[in-house]
């Protein structure tokens, strides 16, 4: 009779009582994927963006062409549409129930929508959008941070972080009623502590969803504000 481990052994008790099930069409995951919350049937089938996005009309910028509204700070790069099932529940997982093993789908689905874009974003650099340190105790992590130091790995490129904080508490801006409540309510929340830092470099923004667009406009306006040259927010989905 093959002996069989006690590491092995607990893997099949804990898949009995919990099995690994996708998070989207809830099949049973192969036992090497137990670490994965997602099928690669369900990761494959979510539909990426095959461009970049004014995020002040959300019109899709034509390749080598002009922006339509050269006023905003940044341009937004959204990987999928959070309509999708899989990228909800991914984002749902990985920022409410502490599973960092949601951050790496969603790294992965950020970064084949960057490979997939005729740019070339060598030259950037990533910096994640923080959380107030209070918001970022209690949660454990920052999805952004975690989200944004594996695509950053995946890609090639360097990481930018504790440089952009957020200091001031703000409330959710889920609960603000309209664009211009939640441009007021965080107004102010960024700052860089060495803004020197971001002078003439090209930003890349990160964070899981955006849904108004005022927490992207307010960090890049920072980062213009130190002289950043280009500032693209990369988002894994967009809400709008
Ligand atoms: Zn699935
Ligand atoms: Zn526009």
């Amino acid at each position: 009779m093959p002996r069989i481990s006690l590491a092995r052994i607990k893997d099949i008790a804990l898949d009995a009582l919990f099995p690994p099930l996708c998070l989207t069409c809830a099949k049973l995951l192969p036992s090497h994927r137990r670490s994965s919350v997602s099928c690669d049937a369900c990761l494959t089938a979510v539909p990426l963006y095959d461009g970049l996005f004014c995020p002040a009309c959300l019109r899709r910028i034509p390749h080598g062409g002009r922006l339509c509204h050269p006023e905003t700070k940044y341009v937004l790069a959204p990987a999928a549409n959070y309509g999708n099932m899989t990228v909800q529940k991914l984002i749902w997982q990985c920022k409410y129930h502490n599973w960092i093993s949601a951050a790496e789908p969603i790294a992965k689905l950020m970064t084949k929508y960057m490979q997939g874009l005729p740019h070339d974003f060598g030259g950037y650099a990533v910096v994640p959008i923080p959380l107030h340190k209070n918001r970022e105790w209690s949660r454990g992590f920052n999805q952004a941070h975690v989200i944004g130091t594996r695509m950053a790995a995946y890609l090639g490129i360097p990481v930018v972080a504790g440089n952009l904080v957020r200091a001031k508490k703000t409330s959710a801006q889920a609960d603000q009623k309209d664009y211009a409540a939640r441009e007021e309510n965080i107004r102010g929340a960024f700052h860089a502590l060495d803004p020197e830092a971001f002078k003439g470099r090209s930003i890349m923004l990160v964070d899981d969803v955006t849904t108004s667009g005022a927490t992207l406009h307010e960090a890049a306006k920072v980062m213009k504000q130190c002289g950043a040259k280009n500032v693209v927010a990369l988002v894994a989905a967009r809400a709008r």
